[in-house]
């Protein structure tokens, strides 16, 4: 009988994540499965680490060669002047959740924007040409924005509420218009309260996406859509709340008719984008839900 002697040996290649709180991250599991899985000799570990150690740290793993890692809240924007170069992903999101390390050369990548409009393609949507409408503008909306213009969305309608992000939507706004040079896709921002542009901008929109938290829990029961007549069957409904899995906006959509999308393959497809920023390879997405998520 051959012995098992796990995983990990002396050519095991690091991956990390660095952020805080951190004990309640998928991402170590959906990683370690996948590398398992697939054969593949890397190690994910999870490192508690705020905006006063990141620093130090990223130093730490440069010097260590480690392959790269994720970065989530409170470091996303904070990791940015530690690195040497950015992708236009996270250039034009502001913001950071992957870093790959080629030799020293550290380039970091906003993966949850190619993400949602990966688990869009799986679904059957492909959103170029497409008009969408958003709603929210903070940091899942931003990457869903930047991503799907850069990836050939015709035009988005970001609606915000009026609180402190709806600078960020207009800025959202000014970046897609004036910065992303490579991009044709028109945007335009409105007050999530002027609910009859709302009406009128999901009418010609093929998308409406939720970006917020709004019926996550604690907000679980409440949807950003209040009257349902702005929904329509050849609507698709996508939504970034993945608890509960099927949340009171999609449950609003399906009622009407439209196909729906919940937020879990995006957050599996943004982990599934730096998989296969660091190691080339495809994650084995339907193993990783079988496993995670059925
Ligand atoms: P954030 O705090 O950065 O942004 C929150 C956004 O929601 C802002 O635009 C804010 O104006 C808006 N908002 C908040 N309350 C609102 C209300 N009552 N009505 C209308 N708008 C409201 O948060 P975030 O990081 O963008 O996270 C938002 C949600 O997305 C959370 O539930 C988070 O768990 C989820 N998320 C999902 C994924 C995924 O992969 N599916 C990834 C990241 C975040």
């Amino acid at each position: 009988m051959t012995k098992d002697l796990g995983r990990i040996n002396g050519k095991t290649q690091l991956i990390g994540l660095l952020a805080t709180p951190i004990g309640h991250s998928l991402s170590p599991t959906m990683h370690n499965l996948a590398f398992k899985k697939l054969g593949l000799n890397y190690a994910y570990l999870a490192f508690e680490v705020g905006n006063e150690q990141l620093e130090d740290v990223v130093t730490g793993m440069r010097a260590l060669g480690v392959r790269g890692f994720n970065v989530s809240m409170p470091n996303k924007m904070k990791i940015i002047p530690y690195l040497d170069q950015l992708a236009d992903s996270a250039k034009f999101s502001g913001a950071v959740n992957t870093v790959v390390n080629d030799n020293g050369t550290l380039t970091g990548h906003s993966t949850d924007g190619m993400g949602y409009v990966r688990n869009l393609k799986e679904h059957g949507v492909d959103i170029a040409g497409k008009k969408m409408t958003l709603i929210g503008s903070g940091g899942a909306a931003t990457p869903i924005a930047i991503q799907s213009a850069l990836e050939g969305l015709a035009e988005i309608s970001i609606f915000a509420r009026n609180d402190a992000f709806f600078e960020k939507a207009v800025e959202n706004v000014r970046i897609i218009n004036e910065d992303m040079k490579d991009s044709n896709c028109k945007a335009n921002v409105y007050p999530l309260e002027d609910q009859e542009t709302l009406r009128a901008e999901i009418a010609s929109s093929d998308i409406l996406a939720n970006g917020t938290g709004v019926g996550m829990k604690p907000f679980e029961g409440l949807s950003v859509i209040e009257d349902v007549s702005m929904l329509r069957p050849d609507l698709i409904v996508s939504d970034v709340v993945y608890n509960p899995v099927k949340s009171k906006l999609l449950e609003q959509a399906e009622e009407a008719g439209c196909k729906t999308i919940n937020g879990l393959g995006m957050m599996v497809w943004q982990g599934a984008m730096a998989f296969e920023l660091w190691t080339g390879k495809e994650m084995p997405v339907a193993y990783i839900n079988e496993q995670m998520f059925e």
